[in-house]
C-alpha cells in the first residue's frame, strides 16, 4: 500500500472568484434562475464566438439532450443512433421520449461513433444521430453531417467532453448541427456542479426548450401580459419540465468559462507528459487531435497492451493500491442489463467497442494536479506493470 494520500480520479478546481460570485448571489436575494443564468448563457454563446448562435442553460447535459432531442420532434415510432462507447444519458433520454435507440460501434483508432456504421444503421424510422465527442476528442462531424443531410436525419451533439475542442478548425457548438449540448457535471471540464448548455442556430427549437425547461410556461404569453397585467399571469402550453439552472449554479459557470482555455492547457500538458512518459511501456496512448485541431483532453483513457501481462481489472486494483484513483470510460452500454436485455444486443455485434473496453482504463487528469502528482501517476502506471502478486 501507498503512504501517500489517495490521489483522487477527478477533482474540480474552485477559485476565489466563483466563490465571492456565489456569495453574492446569495446575498442578492437572487438565488433560482435569474440575471446570472442569463449571463451566463450570453457569455457561453460569446465564447463559441458565432452571433448567430443562442445558449440555453440547463440544469443537466442530460436535461438538454432530452429538450433538444424533444425539440426536435422525436417521439414513438422513431430511431435515434448513438455509440455504445458512452455514458447512458446520451440513450437515456431517447427512451424518455418513447422513441428506440439504435447502438453501432466505434472506429478503433479514435474510440469516436464510426460514420459507416451509423449509415449502415439507418432504416426508414431513423430520425436522428447523437455522436459523442469521446473524451474530448471531436467527432468525424463531417461525415455524420453529410450522412444526416443524404437521409434528412436531425443531428444532436453530445459534447459533455468537448469543451473546448475543435473540428475542422472550429469550435464543437458551431459546427451545424442542430444542437451541442455540454455538461458542468463536478468532473467535467468546467464545473457548476450540475449543469449543462444547449446551444443552436434554430430559433424554432431554442423557443420550444426555454419553454419546456420550465413547466411548458411560454414566456411570449408572459411577456404579452406582463406590460400590462400585474406578474401572476401566464399560460402553460405543455407539459413541461424543471431543467432550469440556478443563479447559485450559474455564478460558478461565468468565472468556470473565464478559465475554460487555461484549464485545457493545462490537462493538455498532462496528456503530452503521459504520452512522452510511457512511450515504450505495453500500453496504447489515447489518440491526439488532427495537426491544427484542439483536443479538450476530458479523459486520458489508456488502453493495455495484449502483451502487458496482466488483466485489465488486475491492473487498476494495483493501481488504486499504490494510491492512484482511475476509472473506466465506459462499461459499454451493450453490457449493461436494460439496454442489452431491452435491444436483444450481444458484445460480438461491438467487436471495437468490446475490445478497448476489456483494455482501458482512465487516468487523473485535471488542472488541479500538480508536476509530482503526474509523476506519481506515471511510476504507479509503470510499477503496476512489473508488479508481482
Ligand atoms: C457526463 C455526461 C453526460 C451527462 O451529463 P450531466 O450533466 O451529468 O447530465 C452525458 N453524456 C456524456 C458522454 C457524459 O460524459
Amino acid at each position: 500500500m501507498s503512504d501517500r494520500p489517495f490521489l483522487p480520479f477527478a477533482l474540480p478546481e474552485i477559485g476565489e472568484a466563483e466563490i465571492a460570485e456565489v456569495v453574492d448571489t446569495l446575498r442578492s436575494g437572487w438565488v433560482t434562475t435569474g440575471p446570472k443564468a442569463r449571463r451566463f448563457e450570453q457569455d457561453f454563446a460569446a465564447f463559441l464566438g458565432d452571433a448567430s448562435l443562442e445558449a440555453v442553460a440547463v440544469n443537466s447535459a442530460t436535461a438538454g439532450l432530452h429538450l433538444a432531442l424533444e425539440g426536435l420532434g422525436i417521439g414513438p415510432g422513431d430511431e435515434v443512433i448513438t455509440t455504445t462507447h458512452t455514458f447512458t444519458a446520451t440513450a437515456e433520454v431517447v427512451r424518455y421520449l418513447g422513441a428506440d435507440v439504435v447502438l453501432v460501434d466505434i472506429d478503433p483508432a479514435t474510440l469516436n461513433i464510426d460514420p459507416a456504421r451509423v449509415e449502415a444503421a439507418i432504416t426508414p424510422a431513423t430520425r436522428a444521430i447523437v455522436p459523442v465527442h469521446y473524451a474530448g476528442l471531436a467527432a468525424p462531424m463531417d461525415e455524420i453531417l453529410a450522412i444526416a443531410r443524404r437521409h434528412g436525419l436531425k443531428v444532436v451533439e453530445d459534447a459533455a467532453h468537448a469543451l473546448p475542442a475543435t473540428h475542422g478548425g472550429a469550435l464543437v457548438g458551431t459546427l451545424g448541427s442542430d444542437a451541442t449540448v455540454f455538461s458542468f457535471y463536478a468532473n467535467k471540464t468546467i464545473t457548476t456542479g450540475e449543469g449543462g448548455m444547449v446551444v443552436s442556430r434554430n430559433a424554432d427549437l431554442v423557443k420550444r426548450m426555454k419553454v419546456m425547461r420550465l413547466h411548458g410556461i411560454s414566456r411570449d404569453a408572459f411577456d404579452r401580459f406582463t406590460s400590462t397585467a400585474p406578474a401572476w399571469a401566464y399560460e402553460i402550453v405543455a407539459p413541461g419540465f424543471k431543467y432550469n439552472l440556478t443563479d447559485i449554479a450559474a455564478a460558478l459557470g461565468i468565472h468556470q468559462l473565464k478559465r475554460a482555455r487555461e484549464f485545457r492547457e493545462t490537462r493538455e500538458a498532462v496528456a503530452r507528459r503521459y504520452r512522452e512518459a510511457m512511450a515504450g511501456l505495453p500500453v496504447l496512448a489515447p489518440p491526439d487531435a488532427p495537426d491544427g485541431e484542439t483536443h479538450a483532453w476530458h479523459l486520458y483513457v489508456l488502453r493495455l497492451a495484449d502483451d502487458a501481462g496482466v488483466a485489465r481489472d488486475r491492473y487498476i486494483e494495483r493501481l488504486f493500491a499504490l494510491g492512484i484513483g482511475v476509472s473506466v470510460h465506459y462499461i459499454p452500454l451493450h453490457l449493461h442489463p436494460y439496454w442489452r436485455e431491452r435491444y436483444g444486443l450481444r458484445a460480438e455485434q461491438f467487436p471495437h467497442s468490446q475490445h478497448a473496453y476489456e483494455r482501458m482504463l482512465s487516468l487523473p487528469i485535471y488542472p488541479k494536479m500538480g508536476e509530482a502528482d503526474v509523476d506519481r501517476v506515471v511510476h504507479a502506471v509503470r510499477h503496476a506493470l512489473v508488479a508481482r502478486d
